[in-house]
């Protein structure tokens, strides 16, 4: 009976599979080499100021409480989350803006607004994003491993669908304003996609927000990881953190152990929630390591860079808690980003303006700003300590001439980067890509990496670069898909049944 479960990563991924076993009556162990858990979900404080380092928006806030219930509690006794209304603001190139939301007749009022005429498509496209969200998260596709059988279920209705075209395609089919064709293309970039190669289906992520909202919790996303990593413990797991994997130890085929910074931990199952190339490059141990040939048939998602700003003062009359800011391109950018690989001049820009909904964030009356800038992902030559501080400068300068946000640079007390080279450096993150293999169409569903090793077969992976992808709505799936994995191959002959 294989019953000791190692995870390495606690990433969202890794916690929520730990709590997942160990609801099952497995042993599990979580390691990771970072101080706090989370991941990408950790935290920064300095001055006062308190910066969530990465993801902010809370969607599909169910899968959450799924997980507390499967450790005997509610989410309400862990955290206190809050709606927001407007989801987020889109100030567009023209300066003219949305704030968009889940409420259909506000939208379409404000769609009438810039393009008038076009709020008569707004219904037609948020149906046919329901019908990708019933694919996936009602008929469970994201939920289980994606094998043959999944994909002759789901291949005949992803073309009756149109889910295989790219997602701005879509969005074209409905929208002529390219103002509205951003705003109904560009969800795959929360995820690390392309809107112009990512596929339709990825188009789900409008729906799935206006059904369950998009949600702050009081003290930060990192709240969220710290309460998910207490009920882990709570329920008799183990959490070893400053502690990095180096090497998974194979024997006879199967992995026995996890070789760390500070020690073996014997294992009979490993997951890993690490960055999939780190996994199969670094930690298998020859002869199961990918080489180089493989590895250039994967193609990796964006990076981005970060600013933190500790500001005097807040701008509610310019930022509510979620904004987008768009440069005067958006094919162009996104080619720049993706497909060419260069560090564009221009930028839009992504802003997390915390205190709007919990003071607790920053000194009284201050703000901790959070910037967030799609940049590629490392490519040889590119030094980011040599272009940070000119990008400071210029992301300053936006804040100033395009957002408006004025006498910003007088402002600041606290002001930190995180780069592409911190996400390969501190995460393991191959290239720096902060979102794992890029969701084009050959990395979706049959074709990411599976959820369980085809080399070792006690080894499974879970989290952003497994199926069904990033984002924390996606990586929560996948610990339920890798958890099918796991109880199918190794089933405990008394496994408890969870609620
Ligand atoms: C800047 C940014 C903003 C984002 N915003 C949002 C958002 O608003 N909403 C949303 O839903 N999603 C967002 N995302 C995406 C989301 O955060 C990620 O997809 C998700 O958190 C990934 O979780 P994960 O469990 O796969 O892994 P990760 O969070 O990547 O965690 C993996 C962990 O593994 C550890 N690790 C790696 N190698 C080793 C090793 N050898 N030994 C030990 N530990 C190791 C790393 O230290 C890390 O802690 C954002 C992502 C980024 C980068």
């Amino acid at each position: 009976m294989k019953k000791k479960v190692v995870i390495i990563g606690a990433g969202f991924g890794g916690l929520a599979m730990g709590i997942r076993l160990q609801a099952r009556g497995y042993t599990v162990s979580i390691i990771d080499k970072q101080a706090q858990p989370g991941g990408h979900a950790v935290q920064l404080r300095k001055g006062g100021y308190t910066f969530d380092m990465g993801p902010s928006l809370i969607t599909a806030p169910g899968l959450l409480k799924e997980l507390f219930a499967l450790g005997g509690k509610s989410l309400e006794q862990f955290l206190t989350l809050l709606p927001l209304d407007p989801y987020y603001r889109v100030y567009f190139w023209d300066g003219s803006f949305i704030d968009y939301t889940g409420d259909s007749e506000r939208m379409k009022a404000q769609i009438a607004v810039l393009s008038p005429g076009e709020e008569r498509a707004y219904d037609a496209f948020m149906h046919r994003s329901r019908a990708f969200y019933g694919a996936v998260i009602e008929q469970g596709l994201g939920a289980r491993p994606f094998g043959w059988r999944e994909l002759i279920f789901f291949l005949p209705k992803a073309l009756r669908l149109g889910a295989l075209r790219s997602s701005y395609a879509l969005a074209a089919d409905y929208f002529r304003d390219e103002r509205l064709r951003f705003l109904f293309s560009f969800h795959p970039l929360f995820i690390g996609g392309d809107p112009f190669q990512a596929p339709a289906v990825y188009q789900m992520i409008p729906y799935l927000e206006k059904r369950e909202g998009v949600w702050y919790a009081i003290g930060g996303m990192h709240a969220v990881a710290q309460a998910l990593t207490r009920l882990f413990i709570d329920m008799g797991g183990m959490i070893y953190l400053e502690t990095e994997a180096k090497r998974i130890r194979v024997e006879k085929g199967e992995a026995v152990a996890v070789q760390t910074s500070q020690g073996e931990l014997p294992a009979d199952i490993v997951v890993s929630n690490a960055d999939f190339l780190h996994t199969v490059r670094h930690l298998y141990p020859e002869p199961y390591q990918w080489g180089a040939s493989r590895e250039r048939w994967m193609s990796y998602s964006m990076s981005a860079f970060l600013l933190y700003l500790g500001l005097r003062r807040t701008y509610p009359e310019r930022l509510p808690h979620h904004t987008i800011a768009l440069g005067p391109r958006y094919r162009g950018l996104v080619k720049d980003i993706f497909r060419r690989k260069v560090v564009p001049d221009d930028f839009s820009l992504y802003l997390h303006a915390p205190t709007r909904s919990d003071t607790t964030m920053a000194p009284l009356g201050g703000e901790s700003l959070y910037i967030l800038s799609p940049v590629p992902h490392l490519r040889p030559g590119m030094d980011w300590k040599a272009l940070s501080p000119t990008y400071v400068e210029r992301i300053l300068t936006f804040l100033e001439e395009k957002l408006h946000l004025q006498g910003v640079r007088e402002e600041i007390e606290v002001l930190e980067t995180f780069t592409p080279e911190d996400f390969a450096l501190q995460r393991n993150c191959t290239y720096g890509a902060a979102w794992g293999p890029e969701p084009l169409l050959w990395h979706t569903a049959v074709l990411r990496p599976p959820n369980r090793s085809r080399r070792i077969p006690n080894v499974f992976f879970v989290g952003a670069g497994t199926h069904p992808g990033a984002g924390i709505p996606g990586v929560l799936l996948s610990a339920k898909a890798t958890e099918v994995a796991v109880t199918e191959a190794y089933p405990l002959s008394l496994a408890p049944v969870p609620v």
